[in-house]
């Protein structure tokens, strides 16, 4: 089997070459450029905005080993070390990749509709960018916290380098409610991040995509304040400094769809090992935004049913079947799942115990821990949102025999179709949503064969082998190109 999951695209060196250098010297010579120019957004800004020395961690942290002990950062660390032990990492990597590399924290003022000024916390966490520019989402959220955004962070790292594009990773968010501000305040809001934010981020350096609370509009706006901020003739060739954006606006037809599309492929691969058919296969789905809905009306499509779904505001059943298409209209006319008339409410204990063929995890994360790990009732976990498990919970669902898809396989349909995204951009092409799709199957599909085969080789769970194709696959990185100095 081949090393990599290449699909057939062919980069046009003409058209601008990824600038993120392989030269440790002039990826310091980039950073201090950079550093310059966010001072001098600095001095232009009406208010005191904090931006971090690239490479310096600001304020609210201090170093990666200053998690809370409870913190999500501690999943990750557990995840890695397992993996590491078993790999035998190298030694220096390991340390490199155990702690984030830039963490930016901005406090910016917004003025709100009522004539008042609130501020602002917003987080840019940058793990690694040893295979290419940083790559991750943007969450508006109110738990948003720096251990947080550094977990999140890192599984991007894991996630690009399994899939095997050249991004490394980052995450980032505000610390809000969003459901609390106007359309208008939260234009304001992201404009005023994304300018703090400043040259932190680029096109060929960190470009941030949607994530929880935030959409295609919101790279829009993010987008446009970018790009203001850049030379008139220069702005034509920024458009890929983030991803998820609306179509007219430089998007990839597909993009919308292309994490629950990922998910759907990967759970087709699994109906197809298992020798099931999804026509008539059962799930329940956690989550109804991007991620959750999207995977939903796919998998109905081929046949699947849903038989529970919950999101923030409650949770509904139907032995019967939900139409995912329905909800929707019913989540637009009163703002989410609770009160769903074509369904009977249970509580979030029951909603966990339902009986399925598989429970998609497409919300928030440690949402299946020691606890609520031995309350499921399904075959398969397919992990569409980020850290759903804890490793405790892992071990439980191992110990019960339920099986896995880890989280970097089974939603990174989203930063595949964001690197497509990215290259059309590059390349000012629009590629036809036909071959995105056919493009996505291909890598996913061939992902999926590999993590497959390692589990099987090493005899591990799929989230280990996931990793230690991933930790080798940077490993490989760094034994090439040597440790600056
Ligand atoms: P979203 O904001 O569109 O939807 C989130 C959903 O989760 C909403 O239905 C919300 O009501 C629900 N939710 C929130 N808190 C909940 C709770 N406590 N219990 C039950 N439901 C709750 O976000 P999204 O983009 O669909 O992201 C969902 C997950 O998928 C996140 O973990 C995200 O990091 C991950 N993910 C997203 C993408 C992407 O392309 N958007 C890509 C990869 C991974």
């Amino acid at each position: 089997m081949s090393d990599q999951c290449n699909v057939d695209i062919t980069l046009d060196n003409s058209k601008g070459k990824q600038t993120m250098d392989t030269d440790p010297e002039k990826q310091v010579e980039d950073r201090q450029s950079r550093h310059i120019d966010s001072n001098r957004m600095k001095s232009l800004s009406a208010q005191p905005v904090k931006i971090a020395e690239p490479g310096k961690t600001t304020d609210v942290s201090k170093t990666s080993q200053d998690q809370p002990k409870e913190g999500l950062f501690r999943n990750v660390q557990i995840q890695f070390n397992k993996a590491a032990d078993l790999l035998g990492l190298d030694a220096s990597v390991r340390k490199i990749l155990s702690s984030t590399e830039n963490e930016i924290v901005v406090t910016f003022p917004v003025k709100l509709n009522d004539g008042s000024l609130k501020i602002f916390t917003g987080y840019r966490v940058q793990h690694n960018n040893a295979l290419g520019p940083f790559k991750g989402g943007l969450r508006y959220h109110p738990q948003v916290n720096i251990d947080e955004v550094r977990a999140l962070a890192a599984w991007m790292t894991w996630k690009t380098a399994l899939a095997d594009i050249p991004f490394g990773g980052a995450k980032g968010g505000i610390q809000i409610d969003p459901s609390q501000y106007t359309q208008s305040e939260l234009e304001r809001i992201t404009r005023r991040f994304a300018f703090a934010l400043g040259d932190n981020v680029g096109p060929e350096y960190d470009i941030p995509a949607p994530d929880v609370n935030t959409n295609s509009q919101i790279m829009a706006w993010f987008l446009d304040t970018y790009l203001s901020t850049v030379p008139p003739h220069d702005r034509h060739r920024n458009i890929h400094v983030v991803t998820g954006k609306p179509v007219a606006a430089g998007g990839s037809l597909g993009r919308d769809k292309a994490t629950g599309q990922g998910v759907v492929f990967i759970i087709q691969k699994w109906a197809e090992d298992h020798d099931v058919s999804i026509d008539g296969l059962t799930f329940i789905m956690q989550g109804f935004g991007n991620v959750g809905s999207w995977t939903s009306r796919l998998l109905v499509q081929l046949g699947g049913r849903m038989v529970a779904v919950e999101d923030v505001t409650g949770s509904v059943r139907n032995e019967e079947g939900i139409n995912p298409s329905d909800l929707l209209e019913y989540i637009k006319a009163h703002g989410g799942v609770s009160g769903y008339p074509k369904g009977q409410p249970v509580d979030h204990t029951e909603f966990m115990r339902i009986p399925a063929d598989i429970f998609i995890p497409a919300a928030l994360e440690k949402q299946i821990t020691a606890e609520t790990a031995k309350w499921l009732n399904v075959r398969l976990v397919a992990e569409a949102a980020n850290g759903p498990t804890t490793p405790e919970g892992d071990s439980i669902l191992k110990e019960r025999n339920i099986e896995l898809i880890p989280d970097i396989l089974c939603n990174s349909g989203g930063v595949i179709v964001s690197y497509f995204e990215w290259l059309q951009n590059k390349r000012s092409e629009s590629w036809e949503l036909e071959e995105v799709d056919r493009k996505l199957l291909k890598k996913i599909t061939c992902m999926y064969g590999r993590v497959r085969e390692k589990a099987r080789e090493s005899n591990v769970d799929w989230r280990t082998a996931a990793y230690m194709l991933a930790l080798a696959r940077l490993e490989r990185v760094y034994t090439e190109r040597g440790i600056f100095p």
